[in-house]
């Protein structure tokens, strides 16, 4: 008898395309405009949350805000540790706080994200990075080493605030690593099981944006218009990463990253050229878009160029992790792997690990 639900085998092979509620604002000087945001959402008792490096903007919202702010949490680290959570949610109970306003990298909104979650409020997320993390209702959280990542619409910020002004002061190395971050999303939804022709056309317009403006951005970080086309590029790419699933790189840099602490940004990095020269040759529609944006027969070479130049780690071997991992790491992946076009075995992902290291 049939339920009237289509479930199992008889699933029809429907895609779902789901978009987040967002306020975005993007241009030079949207900085200016977050306490008239945070009034907008009828808030009272701001928790401003920003890491050291985004200080000044910090002071200058600070100052904008002025008996609107409640309280300022200035420690947010990587991957979400859940003591720093515990500490930024007295901070918040203390204050009486509610609404947050996150300025910074993936660690800054990841914390404000999680914040959210245990108290239900809402966020304006002001990224200075790449990441693509205020696009996206994923938030992972680390607790004794251990990541888990979790997906709700109700972790995306409502509001994300895009000043290009805030990436002027992100040093060549992050630039770099951040933007590849950014590609890989990018990339990744190219090949996606659920893309779609929307997710199609933002993941080219973002990864040909990317690789348009890097290269300018690295000869002239101060350069703003380069670096306004590149965050607008990134802001296309984390909105890939929230519209699709996650492939064989996100999989690699997660298991990676979680087993080594590993920094983020780099290991996307020197991992994307690997992942790329394995699974292009099983997804033709994908290379065919990054040929095409390329302007290249060989994308994956354009990327790893890119890639080589960072001047900091470029293979596994310089960020520690022991070669002798690398075969376990392998197994871990290939018992489980997320979707990807080519079906990857412990010994392919061996070798490939191995190329990377
Ligand atoms: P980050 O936020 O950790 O920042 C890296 C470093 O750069 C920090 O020291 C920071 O202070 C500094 N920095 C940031 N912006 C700067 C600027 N404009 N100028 C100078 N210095 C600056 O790094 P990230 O790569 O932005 O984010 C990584 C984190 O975000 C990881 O925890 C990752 O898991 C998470 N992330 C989550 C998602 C998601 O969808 N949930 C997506 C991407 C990344």
């Amino acid at each position: 008898m049939s339920t009237g639900s289509a479930r199992g085998r008889d699933r029809p092979a429907v895609r779902v395309h789901e978009t987040l509620p967002a306020r975005v604002l993007i241009g030079s000087g949207a900085l200016r405009l977050v306490a008239d945001e945070v009034a907008r959402l009828g808030a009272r008792r701001v928790l401003l949350v920003a890491t050291p490096s985004a200080a000044a903007a910090a002071g200058e919202v600070a100052e904008a805000l002025g008996p609107r702010l409640a309280a300022s949490f200035g420690g947010p680290a990587p991957h979400t540790p859940v003591a720093v959570t515990a500490e930024a949610m007295a901070v918040a109970g203390e204050a009486g706080a509610d609404c947050v306003v996150a300025i910074g990298g993936g660690s800054a909104i990841g914390l404000a994200k999680a914040v959210s979650a245990r108290t239900g409020m809402p966020q304006v997320a002001v990224p200075t990075t790449y990441a693509g993390s205020e696009a996206t209702p994923v938030l992972g959280e680390t607790e004794n080493g251990v990541k888990t990542t979790r997906r709700d619409p109700a972790l995306a910020p409502g509001t994300i605030v895009y000043d290009p002004g805030l990436t002027l002061t992100m040093p060549p190395g992050l630039t770099r690593t951040s933007a590849m971050n950014a590609l890989a999303h990018a990339v990744e939804a190219l090949w996606a099981p659920d893309a779609t022709m929307v997710t199609d056309a933002l993941a080219t317009e973002a990864a040909g944006g990317i690789l348009g403006a890097l290269p300018e951005v690295l000869d002239d970080p101060s350069g703003p218009e380069a670096r306004a086309r590149l965050q607008s590029a990134a802001w296309l790419a984390g909105i890939c990463l929230a519209q699709t699933r996650m492939g064989l790189h996100h999989q690699l840099a997660h298991v990676l990253g979680g087993a080594f602490d590993l920094p983020h940004a780099e290991l996307h990095t020197m991992l994307l050229p690997h992942v790329m020269a394995f699974n292009l040759p099983a997804a033709p529609a994908a290379s065919s878009r990054l040929t095409r944006v390329t302007g290249r027969d060989d994308p994956v070479a354009v990327v790893a160029d890119l890639a080589r130049g960072h001047d900091g780690p470029t293979c596994l071997s310089e960020l520690g992790v022991p070669r002798a991992e690398l075969r376990g790491i392998a197994e871990r992946v290939a018992a489980d792997p997320y979707p990807t076009p080519r079906t990857p075995s412990a010994e392919s992902l061996t070798a490939l690990l191995i190329n990377a290291w």
